[in-house]
């Protein structure tokens, strides 16, 4: 059986819907997926480590990324910019590893103009309300910002026709289950014999 080179898969969905969370969970099991560490010019959470979490940049910093073309896609989220580094991405792919990102609905549309083979998979919440619950639960945003980031997913969850899987995160077991079936199956589908 000879894969030359490696699947991205995208894994996409509204900020709070569990992306992160279900992407953790990806990588606790066995898995054979490079992870692309993003970079963004949003503050460090408390928690948060740079180069592991993100690579934390200036806006300035990431200003010179662009010009540079060294990002695969990028977007302004909330006011901050978050982007994929591309010679990471490009290199694991060309040395036959699977790629996961873990991104948002503009720049996965972006990755998709690229890379029309990717994977793309859409994270669904089970409700608004419950997506709503889940932002303010995290703690981490401004009243505001939290009804930005409810407006945001509105418009996010629009864009779901543009993506290969949905997967419904009612259940964080069972949602990673669903992904770890996807990923198995493009394999199997692309396996030559
Ligand atoms: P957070 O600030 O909650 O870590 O992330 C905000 C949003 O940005 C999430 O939807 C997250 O998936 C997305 N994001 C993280 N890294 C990237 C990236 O490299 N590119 C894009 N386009 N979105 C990203």
């Amino acid at each position: 059986m000879i894969e030359e080179k490696g699947i991205l898969f995208i894994l996409s969905g509204p900020s709070g819907v569990g992306k992160g969370t279900v992407r953790k969970e990806i990588f606790n099991r066995k898995n054979n997926l490079k992870y692309s560490i993003s970079m963004t010019t949003r503050k460090m959470r408390p928690g948060e480590k740079d180069g592991v979490d993100y690579f934390f940049k200036t806006k300035e910093e990431f200003q010179e990324l662009i010009r540079q073309n060294k990002l695969l896609e990028y977007a302004k989220y909330v006011d901050n910019y978050y982007g994929t580094p591309r010679e990471y991405v490009e290199d694991m792919l060309a040395a036959g590893h699977d790629v996961l990102l873990e991104i948002e609905v503009q720049g996965a549309l972006q990755v998709k103009k690229n890379f029309p083979d990717g994977v793309f998979i859409f994270l669904l919440p089970p409700s608004l309300e419950e997506l709503k619950n889940r932002i303010v639960r995290r703690g981490t945003e401004t009243d505001s910002l939290v009804r930005n980031r409810l407006a945001e997913a509105k418009k996010e969850i629009r864009m779901m026709d543009n993506y290969d899987y949905a997967v419904l995160n009612d259940d964080i077991d069972r949602a990673v289950e669903n992904v770890r079936t996807i990923i198995a199956s493009e394999h199997l589908k692309r396996e030559r014999v």
